[in-house]
């Protein structure tokens, strides 16, 4: 890691996300609270890395997003890497960064078909859960169906 510090978006549970320099990787540990996992994630064709804490889940922390069927729980930080060292995020990297935190957090997830989806949920006919509107739609088939 540089001497001089590193710029990434640090995005807390209940909060939005926010640039913030870093010095060392102590200072990571401490905004997400655990061991670091990296997961990569890509963001508008970059390839950014996702920091979060190892144990989250295990500590049962709260979710921050859904992310390709899977949950992202806990404070997480993302920057950038060069080879296999941490790197800053640029000022073009942090709006790229930003919109994708967004973007995930209108992820929902659906309880029948099991996948992430963006759209406006549709209420499900069977016990008024949150389903995408694809389920939405068959579960109306069906019941027109079995009318
Ligand atoms: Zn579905």
């Amino acid at each position: 890691m540089s001497k001089t510090g590193l710029t990434v978006v640090y995005c807390p549970v209940r909060g939005i996300p926010e640039v913030k320099q870093i010095n060392r990787n102590d200072d990571i540990r401490g905004l997400i609270g655990g061991w670091m996992e990296a997961v990569r994630i890509e963001a508008e064709g970059e390839i950014y890395i996702l920091l979060c804490d190892e144990e989250g889940k295990l500590k049962n922390s709260e979710p921050n997003f859904f992310m390709e069927n899977d949950v992202i729980v806990g404070d997480i930080v993302i920057l950038s890497s060069k080879g296999e060292e941490f790197a800053s995020l640029t000022e073009s990297d942090i709006e790229k960064v930003t919109r994708w935190i967004k973007r995930q957090r209108k992820a929902k997830f659906c309880t029948k078909c099991k996948e992430i989806f963006y759209n406006h949920p549709a209420i499900s006919r069977r016990d008024g859960s949150g389903i995408c509107p694809d389920c939405g739609v068959a579960e109306a088939l069906e019941d027109f169906i079995n009318r």
